[in-house]
């Protein structure tokens, strides 16, 4: 069967994001027919679009993987599922958010499935840790370093690397 390298986008804004994270990655290298083969380091990221809510923490991961891309897909949204809500109160608002960016070389404008993922050549929190650990891929002709160089500083001043423990630390922003 092909195998097929994919990048996926993995954000968190709630609760112990660094564990969703975490949790994310794992489910998904514990998933028939995907491989984790790169992990980006962690960015603290400015929110877009909806300002008034906290920073994320997102990453970028390389997978190789034998699902169709709807079958990557549905794996994706269970994982979102099973470990996006905040279980202890009522159900609340998602905790852990995945996007396809890429799957191979595949272009689709189906509005269920859009690839490459449309936001994510004009965004700091996607082109950066992108570009960490995939600096050369080609997006339409041009290199993810291309597009990370060609956005407003003030889009990179949102996404700054996660210190997690230790002086210095950034983990409470
Ligand atoms: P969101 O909750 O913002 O992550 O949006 C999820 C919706 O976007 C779902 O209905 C997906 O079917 C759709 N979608 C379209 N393209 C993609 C993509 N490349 N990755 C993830 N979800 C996508």
């Amino acid at each position: 069967m092909t195998e097929v390298l994919s990048y996926l986008s993995l954000g968190s804004n709630m609760g112990d994001r660094e564990g969703y994270l975490r949790a994310a990655r794992e489910r998904l290298a514990a998933a028939p027919g995907i491989q984790v083969l790169r992990s980006s380091p962690l960015y603290h990221t400015r929110p877009v679009g909806k300002t008034d809510q906290a920073w994320f923490l997102n990453q970028v991961v390389e997978v190789k993987t034998n699902l169709r891309p709807e079958e990557l897909l549905a794996t994706c949204q269970r994982i979102e599922e099973a470990l996006g809500r905040v279980r202890h109160e009522r159900w609340g608002p998602r905790t852990l958010d995945i996007d396809i960016l890429t799957y191979g070389t595949l272009q689709s404008d189906d509005p269920h499935l859009t690839l490459p993922h449309p936001r994510m050549l004009e965004r700091a929190f996607v082109l950066v840790p992108l570009a960490a650990i995939a600096p050369e891929m080609q997006i339409a002709g041009k290199t993810v370093r291309k597009y990370l160089a060609a956005l407003p500083s003030e889009e990179l001043d949102g996404v700054v690397p996660y210190r997690p423990r230790g002086e210095g630390s950034n983990a409470d922003v």
